[in-house]
């Protein structure tokens, strides 16, 4: 679960990111952010997993208060947490396997776990046949698969994706969409910022949102609501 209350953010050169935030995200929950280009998605996000910290408020992920945590305990608690982003942050010089196993590396998991955790996951968003490929050897919606595989290798409880399908094509972003409704389905929270009308008219979902740093709409199976 997620709980944000009364959370302000504003980054060093001034701009006020998060102008009093609150708001809960059960465990299991499908959420779909909207709005313009600087309304404070992205930051919104970056609360959930402490790459940024507010300047007022308490933010309580999987009842920890990030906001609370030492800076030894942030890496542990950032593996309960998947991250996604438009521009997929593939290491290009390691193979998929490689890109997708490193992330269970650093946590000293047994070769033997992580070569079946690796080979699960990749089964999971249909790349088992790429294991051995570079990023650059992939089209854009499999590295973004490649990416998704990575950031729920952990068992994460919460997924969450900034602009996942911001890159590629309408039929390519179906395909990452239908991926990530899959992950949800098995019990993982996800949290989607997102510009594609057509995603969030078609799969109805929470829709919360944002303009100039505050929630404007929250609504259970809300619609995209912008022009574009
Ligand atoms: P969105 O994801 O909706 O586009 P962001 O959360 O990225 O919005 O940005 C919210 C506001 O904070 C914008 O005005 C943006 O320019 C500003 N901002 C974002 N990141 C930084 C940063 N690292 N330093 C300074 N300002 C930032
Ligand atoms: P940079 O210097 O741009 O951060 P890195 O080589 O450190 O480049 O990382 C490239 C990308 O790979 C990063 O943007 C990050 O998202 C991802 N990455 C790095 N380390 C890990 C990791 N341990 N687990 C998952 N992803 C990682």
């Amino acid at each position: 679960m997620i709980e944000m209350k009364d959370v302000y953010m504003t980054y060093q050169n001034g701009v006020v990111a998060l102008n009093g935030i609150s708001v809960t995200i059960n465990q299991g929950e499908f959420v779909y952010i909207v709005g313009h280009s600087g309304a404070g998605k992205s930051t919104f996000t970056k609360l959930m997993f402490r790459e940024e910290l507010p300047m007022k408020g308490t933010i309580v992920v999987n009842n920890k208060d990030v906001t609370q945590l030492k800076w030894k305990d942030v890496p542990y608690f950032r593996r309960n947490i998947g991250v996604v982003y438009q521009d997929f942050r593939l290491l290009p010089r390691l193979t998929v396997y490689e890109n997708i196993a490193f992330a269970l590396e650093v946590i000293e998991e047994s070769p033997k776990n992580i070569r079946k955790r690796v080979m699960t996951v990749l089964d999971q968003v249909g790349l088992k046949n790429k294991a051995r490929f570079i990023p650059d050897e992939l089209s854009g919606g499999e590295q973004q698969r490649v990416a998704i595989a990575r950031a729920i290798v952990n068992r994460p409880s919460l997924l969450i994706a900034d602009e996942p399908t911001g890159n590629l094509d309408p039929d390519t972003s179906w395909e990452i969409m239908h991926i990530l409704e899959e992950i949800n389905a098995s019990g993982t929270t996800v949290v989607m910022a997102t510009h594609s009308k057509e995603i969030v008219n078609t799969v109805r979902k929470r829709v919360i949102a944002m303009e100039d740093g505050m929630i404007v709409r929250d609504e259970h199976r809300g619609e995209y609501g912008y022009e574009i």
